[in-house]
């Protein structure tokens, strides 16, 4: 298949479905999507109306800005009341609350935050902005990483000494690991996240298969892609035989992209890091190292870091639990009353990738 339509044909979706239904065994199975695009096409497309009801597709961590702690909001809030400061973002980031605040209310004060669509176009803001300390927030996955590297290497190379980046970037591997310990999940197989595998390639999952014995499949975001992975993920279990297997092979290598893996440890070095619900990873982020530190946000600004109370959460929200595939989001006591992608609560309702966004808009 080479066009979208024929990876959305009907008929093709049917067939699949039927398979899976036929090969269906009683007990529940399940699998969990790792990546909020997976998320939001299995409910965008209906694909959930078409397979058995003891096949459970739990929604995982793999939307960047779900999983943004709040204390990193709150370090990105900070450097926005700075008159001298200017802060760039990707514009999902602007209405997730911090602890009491969100980039959206400090845009309507006093307007240092603007909203970028590359990490590129930060060097540009910088250039245009020499009286401003420009801050990038570097907010991703494997996928955007190599283009923030990238990023900091040019503005090395054309010396701009006010351009900084606040890192979050994340790892999925590691929370993946983290996720296949939860005995609470009783998980049968992932849905590997297609962009970060065509980053990191297929051997990255291997030791989920070694140590957990639990089946992984790199699966592409189309409906088809989806049913395939996830009758691949059934027959697995069926045979007592855990795998891992590429679905997506028309953009995974089993080494991924060497370049871009280059790129991604020449600037930044591994280091544990928060997630949103999941708390502190080992080995999950990546902090940039020693040698740019002059572009290193973290060395260059103080924070005054406030550990979230329980009193500083929103009361009933369950975002944490949702991020960690606990709850549906429809269980959450705020869902859909309180909390809607016009009033979101917590930072699953801000993202289109977020589960209970597309829970929402899909599944309500
Ligand atoms: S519905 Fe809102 S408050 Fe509840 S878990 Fe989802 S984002 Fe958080």
């Amino acid at each position: 298949m080479r066009y979208v339509d024929e990876f959305r044909d009907i008929g093709l979706i049917n067939k699949i479905s039927q398979r899976i239904n036929s090969i269906m065994p009683r007990q529940n199975i399940n699998i969990m999507e790792v990546c909020g695009t997976h998320t939001q096409n299995f409910f965008r497309f209906g694909l959930d109306k078409l397979l058995p009801d003891n096949l459970k597709l739990i929604s995982g961590p793999g939307c960047p800005v779900c999983v943004s702690p709040q204390e990193y909001i709150d370090r990105a809030i900070q450097l926005a009341q700075d008159k001298d400061n200017l802060i760039l973002t990707f514009g999902d980031m602007l209405r997730v609350p911090g602890t009491k605040s969100s980039l959206e209310k400090e845009r309507a004060k006093n307007g240092n935050v603007r909203i970028v669509y590359s990490a590129l176009d930060s060097l540009t803001v910088a250039r245009q902005s020499p009286l401003k300390k420009v801050i990038f927030l570097a907010v991703g996955f494997e996928t955007t990483a190599p283009t923030i590297a990238l990023s900091l290497l040019s503005a090395k190379k054309q010396n701009l000494k006010n351009l900084f980046f606040l890192s979050s970037l994340k790892l999925i591997p590691p929370a993946m690991d983290y996720l296949a310990r939860d005995k609470r999940l009783k998980l049968s197989g992932f849905l590997c996240p297609g962009h970060v595998s065509c980053i990191i390639g297929t051997q990255a999952y291997e030791f989920i298969l070694k140590k957990y014995k639990i089946g992984c499949c790199i699966t592409g975001f189309e409906p088809l892609d989806i049913l395939e992975g996830i009758y691949f993920l059934i027959q697995q279990f069926l045979r007592h035989k855990p795998c891992l297997k590429n679905q997506y092979t028309r953009a995974v290598s089993p080494q991924g992209n060497p370049a871009a893996k280059k790129v991604i440890s020449r600037v930044f070095k591994v280091s544990s890091a928060s997630w949103r619900g999941l708390g502190k990873i080992p080995d999950s982020g990546l902090k940039i190292k020693d040698e740019f530190s002059l572009f290193d946000a973290e060395k260059n600004f103080s924070f005054n870091d406030q550990r979230p109370t329980t009193n500083d959460q929103r009361p009933k929200c369950r975002c944490g639990d949702v991020l960690k595939g606990l709850i549906s989001p429809q269980v959450c006591p705020l869902f859909s009353k309180a909390c809607c992608p016009e009033h979101p609560i917590g930072p699953c309702m801000v993202s289109n990738e977020g589960a209970c966004s597309a829970y929402y808009k899909y599944r309500k």
